[in-house]
């Protein structure tokens, strides 16, 4: 996908800092972070957001969460996380390529919005 943020990270076009990175999935960690640790998880596809997670093949998509849970696993975060993806304007999506925010190392408040 052309002037996509997130493509051109996957294809090393743009740097960043790779915490992960198979097949199917790269992950990175977040530039403007809002937690100790923050990391975004995306298809090397590009796919808009959840609401397009259709277009992936389910390998794609077991892929994705595979990748939360090994990473996740290799922080080592005692106290937890959380996964989030925003997705469309409601939720103030950013970046248009379907990305997972891996939260942690921090407490986080007892709300979702
Ligand atoms: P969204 O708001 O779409 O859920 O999340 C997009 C995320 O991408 C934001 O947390 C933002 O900080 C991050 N981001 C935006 N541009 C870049 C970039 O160039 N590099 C990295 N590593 N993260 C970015
Ligand atoms: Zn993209």
């Amino acid at each position: 996908m052309e002037n996509c943020l997130f493509c051109k990270i996957v294809k090393g076009e743009i740097p960043s800092a790779k915490v992960w990175e198979d097949e199917q999935v790269y992950a990175f960690k977040d530039i403007n972070p809002q937690a100790p640790f923050h990391v975004l998880v995306v298809p090397k596809k590009h796919v808009a957001s959840v609401a397009e997670i259709g277009m992936l093949e389910d390998s794609e998509i077991a892929a994705i969460l595979r990748a939360v849970s090994n990473i996740a696993a290799e922080a080592s975060l005692p106290g937890g996380f959380r996964v989030i993806s925003n997705c469309g304007p409601d939720a103030c999506q950013s970046v248009p390529h379907l990305h997972f925010h891996i939260l942690g190392g921090c407490q986080m408040a007892d709300r979702m919005a």
